[in-house]
């Protein structure tokens, strides 16, 4: 292992492969790749590149689809949460942004900035997830006014979000389809309903668009679940070494605040990785972490630069020894759950002070935009 750690290794060959796995999974579907939040946390613009064979890309917000475009990205991007201002609607007009609309307003700032050329607009509706979304009895005539806006030229589809698809036995997503199927008739547009968690667990609802994020960094969208079991490989390693190995006696303790109390004479190795770094200030001791492919514990509260280790399970470890926080041989989903929070969450709050290291890569790494 070389190079500044800790770093982020991000396998781009796994990427792809994850790809393929939801291709498999969804064949008759087209595949808009979500990767807001900077990818995810793996860099917004490597992921890009790497999904060339994705049919759009798909992002949060304008800004991020205009700096996906000055990264020279000619994909089709889809802007999830539409324009929030005029200046957001007249700049995803300008460089081809499809839009979602979720809101009457935003249909009447497409309406006032006249764009020069037809927008590719998506209406949004609200089938109980009840955050973004025309209630379904008003989105025909929102439909009507965006027809009439895009003049005919741009291919208006329609959109929903399942709010508990990642509970497979949770009734609510067979009750939001219900709620969606009727008005996907009526209006007889291409339809995008699917997160991972509805690609992978409700093939009814793949509809002609599904719209994947998680599975393709290799993590698992269902509660308890892990990637491997879904085929799919993980993205991400975060790792870093040991930069201390203690012995400490029965009774001491470690750490601020000293919450953990050593139970017998033990060695305590030190790890160069902390909240500073997004490693989750609130995983408690016994989240695994991999020292030297050996699990251990972690004891004691995590610091801004560095964790402590139980090292009594790797009598063998020494400094300098590797360890992964999470990734290949620790799933994320298994750290996510002992910090209380979910894969999401870990892989986005990665910080920018660490190292990026490209698996993979059919260019030579981006100097930016981690
Ligand atoms: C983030 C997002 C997705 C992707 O969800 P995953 O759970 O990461 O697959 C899909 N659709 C919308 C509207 C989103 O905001």
């Amino acid at each position: 292992m070389s190079g500044q750690m800790p770093q982020v290794v991000i396998d781009l060959d796994a990427l792809r492969h994850n790809l393929g796995v939801a291709r498999a999974r969804a064949p008759a579907s087209r595949l808009m790749a979500v990767i807001k939040a900077n990818g995810y946390g793996h860099g917004m613009r490597r992921v890009a590149q790497a999904l060339g064979e994705a049919d759009a890309l798909a992002v949060a917000r304008v800004g991020e689809g205009a700096q996906l475009r000055d990264a020279g990205i000619a994909a089709r991007i889809v802007v999830l949460e539409g324009g929030f201002d005029a200046q957001d609607v007249a700049e995803a007009a300008g460089r081809g942004l499809d839009l979602v609309f979720h809101h009457e307003e935003q249909i009447a700032l497409l309406a006032a900035a006249r764009p020069a050329r037809p927008t590719r607009a998506w209406l949004k509706v609200d089938t109980g997830m009840h955050r973004l979304g025309f209630q379904v009895e008003a989105a025909p005539a929102a439909h009507a006014r965006l027809v009439a806006l895009a003049r005919g030229n741009a291919p208006v589809g329609l959109m929903t979000h399942f709010a508990s698809a990642d509970d497979p036995g949770d009734p609510a997503t067979r009750e939001q389809l219900d709620a969606f199927r009727p008005l996907a008739a009526r209006l007889g547009v291409p339809v995008s309903i699917s997160n991972s968690a509805g690609l992978l667990g409700c093939p009814e609802a793949h509809g002609d668009w599904v719209r994947p994020g998680l599975m393709l960094y290799g993590a698992s969208p269902f509660l308890g679940g892990r990637a491997a079991a879904l085929g799919l490989r993980p993205v991400m390693t975060l790792r870093s070494r040991l930069i201390a190995v203690n012995h400490y006696r029965r009774g001491e303790r470690v750490g601020y605040g000293g919450t953990y109390t050593c139970p017998e004479d033990m060695p305590v190795g030190v790890v160069a990785v902390g909240y500073g770094d997004g490693y989750p200030r609130h995983a408690p001791s016994g989240t695994p972490v991999l020292v030297g492919g050996v699990r251990v514990p972690l004891v004691g509260r995590v610091s801004m630069d560095m964790i402590s280790v139980d090292l009594r399970g790797a009598p063998g470890a020494r400094l300098g020894d590797p360890a992964v926080l999470w990734g290949e041989g620790l799933p994320v989903e298994e750290v996510a759950e002992c910090a209380g929070t979910i894969p999401y969450q870990l892989t986005c709050a990665v910080t920018g002070r660490v190292a990026v290291v490209e698996r993979g890569a059919e260019r030579p790494p981006l100097d930016a935009g981690r």
